[in-house]
């Protein structure tokens, strides 16, 4: 495979990407299989020039064709040929490949896990393909096939380009033309160094590319975290963490990716067993909360609110190194004194309403929040403990416990499943925010669908066997058995 892989590269440095059939002949049936399966080679129309094999000479002609009655087409290939005169040329000897480059392009992309949209910035020469953070930085990868005079145009348009502060520029082709022009904040690699083909696939070594990058002595620290490739324009409201007990579970617009702990930079190595990582148990806080800590309501007064802090802006910095998204992943609401973080996050296995024991609908209020939110309060008699916290030698966090004795969570309606990512009610989110509206009552048929696929899904989400919205007939409406209504100050 590797001679194939060779010659393709160098055929397309050279700007010359075809291939003829009796090259590929050379490199054996897996190795052109392969390469076209992937699509950087393609099949292209006819040769019009063969190397004559007929002779000693391999001199090389341009295809004539004449009619022959003995060819289906009623055409033949000839080419001309001192010694023999002329000679046929089997269509086969005519089949040709080229180099789809800009495939090649977007599998380098794809192998990197580079976040954004391959763009072809220079046809056929320079491609934009994303961006991803290596090395303690966002960076910025661009691809160009240099071929002869246009490292100029290359460069300047690769730094013109530039939207990260620093990037990096594979080159397949001649280096050398680059010398010479500007690349301040490139780093400038080798194409060939970097990627392979192998198994039928491309591949990029990361841990080449990271090695090759200049290190800052400040980005030391989360040097080893890399980016999670998300796509580009995400918004942190898009974004759902689920903290499991030795990885994160993230997911975002149909993407999902489970990062172990220390991918995700906790658990540093270098701080030894033992030393418990201050970050994670209060990401863990957050995800117990459902993402909303309140200062004042953490015990241990103003020493655990600083230490609260503290962690807080760690896990901002840690939460911008792994995910290109704008604006602030962790709030701080002033007014109520406390962090919301601006992504979904909750503790693994955490899937189902956790409803105390011996619960009724007459025990729920459901109340719509702001930003596609809803709020359930369950009256308790219990004090609900924050759970998993077997590496923190503290004491327990308590949940809320309201004065009405009820105990709150906000969930997201797209986590719920109850809104599309877009943030779109489905229709039985439509009709649960239309009951909430109208204060637990609502004009529909009796039989419909929408209405009894909601109550369906309310009795299994909460575990309680009764029906939450019934039908009456005295009031022509269906009626909610839980509480419902605009938000009670809490
Ligand atoms: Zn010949």
């Amino acid at each position: 495979m590797r001679d194939a892989w060779r010659a393709l590269l160098s055929r397309t440095a050279c700007g010359e990407p075809v291939f003829s059939f009796d090259e590929t002949r050379r490199w054996g049936q897996t190795e052109l299989e392969q390469l076209s399966a992937s699509g950087l080679l393609r099949e292209g129309g006819q040769a019009q020039f063969v190397t004559c094999d007929a002779c000693d000479g391999a001199h090389q002609e341009e295809v004539i064709w004449r009619s022959s009655v003995r060819e289906p087409s009623g055409m033949r290939a000839y080419i001309p040929c001192p010694v023999e005169m002329t000679v046929h040329v089997p269509a086969e000897r005519l089949r040709q490949w080229s180099v789809d480059a800009d495939e090649m392009a977007r599998q380098i992309a794809a192998a990197m896990e580079l976040a954004g949209t391959v763009e072809s910035v220079l046809v056929g020469r320079l491609w934009k393909l994303g961006r991803r953070r290596l090395a303690g930085r966002f960076r910025d990868t661009f691809f160009a096939i240099v071929t002869d005079t246009d490292g100029q145009t290359i460069t300047e348009t690769a730094v013109a380009r530039l939207n990260a502060t620093h990037g990096i520029l594979l080159v397949l082709g001649n280096r050398d033309r680059l010398k010479g022009w500007h690349v301040a904040n490139f780093t400038v690699l080798e194409a060939p160094e970097v990627v392979s083909f192998g198994d039928g696939r491309l591949d990029v070594s990361l841990d080449y590319i990271e090695d090759a990058l200049p290190r800052e002595r400040t980005a030391e620290k989360s040097a080893v975290i890399r980016s999670v490739p998300i796509p580009e324009g995400t918004r942190w409201e898009q974004l759902s963490i689920a903290v499991l007990e030795t990885s994160l579970l993230v997911k975002s617009c149909g993407y999902e990716k489970e990062l172990s702990l220390e991918e995700a930079g906790f658990a540093d190595a270098r701080q030894g067993e033992g030393v418990s990582d201050r970050p994670l148990q209060v990401l863990r806080l957050f995800a117990s909360r459902r993402g909303r800590i309140v200062l004042g309501e953490l015990p241990g007064g103003e020493r655990e609110r600083s230490r609260v802090r503290k962690q807080v802006s760690v896990l901002r910095t840690r939460f911008r190194s792994l995910f290109a998204i704008d604006g602030d992943p962790i709030i701080l609401e002033k007014a109520p004194g406390r962090y919301r973080c601006a992504f979904e996050v909750r503790l693994g296995g955490d899937s189902g309403y956790p409803t105390p024991a011996g619960a009724s609908w007459l025990d729920f209020r459901i109340e719509e929040v702001a930003d596609g939110r809803i709020a359930l309060g369950v009256k308790s008699k219990q004090v609900f403990r924050a759970r998993r916290f077997q590496e923190d030698q503290d004491r327990p966090f308590s949940e809320t416990a309201e004065r009405d004795e009820r105990v709150w969570r906000e969930y997201s309606m797209t986590t719920l499943g109850l809104a599309k990512d877009s943030g779109h009610p489905t229709p039985e989110g439509q009709t649960l925010l239309e009951i909430l509206r109208s204060e637990g009552k609502l004009q529909r048929p009796t039989d419909d669908m929408t209405v009894l696929k909601l109550g369906r899904w309310l009795r299994e989400w909460t575990g309680i066997e009764d029906d939450p919205i019934r039908y009456s007939t005295g009031k022509r409406a269906w009626i909610a058995h839980f509480e419902c209504g605009p938000p009670r100050k809490r």
